[in-house]
């Protein structure tokens, strides 16, 4: 197999991240991921990596808090994740930095963009954290806009659900999966794959998304290789 990409961001979906637990971190997960970003950089593909922060807290899951102090605690549950993703990932032997959009230095860098390039160029996985650094925001915007920035060619969305269906396969049990979309079918669908800023900000940028499950061990190899065992999303 022969990745077809030089460079990419690799989105892990908190959920996916939770494994069959539904909730924090599942080791087997989580070490899993950690031996597939190995591999790939091992074929000499260049991997930044966006972790959401839902297996632990959702801004939205705040009830009657205020929307940005929600936010705040959803942005650092993605530094915990990055963690546990930089220590998984170290183990294998294999260097990462974590850059973080809110500063906090005794643990992750601060996301500088000519660093985190620099630190792609030598061999280094780059964790981003923190999402964009703002409220409001989500972190498949955060892949979208580290995308854009570090110029990857694509954006590997790893999910719990193995691609994009016309309807929610959780509710309804006659879903079909789909192949292929363009970036305005999901949005006049509605589609719930990505939040519509995420989703803009990859069609303005022409930056192509591919949606596939985390579950089935070697799938980000298989994707990065050209493999649709998802979705494709492009113009
Ligand atoms: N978040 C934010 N700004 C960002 C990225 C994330 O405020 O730029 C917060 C937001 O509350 C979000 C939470 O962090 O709900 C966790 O991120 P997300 O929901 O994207 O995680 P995922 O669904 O991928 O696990």
């Amino acid at each position: 197999m022969k990745p077809l990409y030089k460079r990419v961001i690799l989105k892990l979906s908190g959920e996916a991240l939770a494994g069959d637990k539904g909730f924090g971190l599942d080791e087997q997960t989580v070490v899993d991921v950690a031996s597939q970003v190995k591999e790939l950089v091992g074929m000499g593909v260049e991997v930044g990596v966006v972790v959401g922060g839902g297996n632990f807290w959702r801004g939205r899951s705040g009830g009657g808090m205020d929307r940005s102090t929600a936010d705040h605690m959803g942005m650092l549950a993605t530094v915990i994740n990055s963690l546990a993703m930089q220590d998984a990932i170290e183990g294998l032997g294999l260097p990462t930095r974590v850059m973080s959009a809110i500063e906090m230095r005794q643990i992750a860098e601060p996301y500088i963009r000519r660093r985190a390039v620099r630190h792609l160029e030598k061999g280094r996985v780059v964790i981003f954290a923190a999402g964009t650094g703002n409220p409001y925001f989500s972190t498949d915007t955060t892949a979208a806009l580290r995308a854009a920035e570090i110029e990857a060619e694509v954006i590997l969305l790893a999910k719990k659900v193995d691609g994009v269906y016309d309807s929610d396969p959780m509710v309804n049990k006659s879903a079909v999966k789909i192949d292929a979309l363009s970036y305005i079918d999901v949005l006049n669908r509605g589609l719930g794959v990505m939040d519509s800023t995420a989703l803009t900000l990859c069609m303005d940028n022409n930056i192509p998304i591919l949606v596939f499950g985390l579950k089935e061990t070697h799938n980000i190899i298989k994707v990065c290789c050209g493999e649709n065992l998802g979705t494709i999303i492009k113009e």
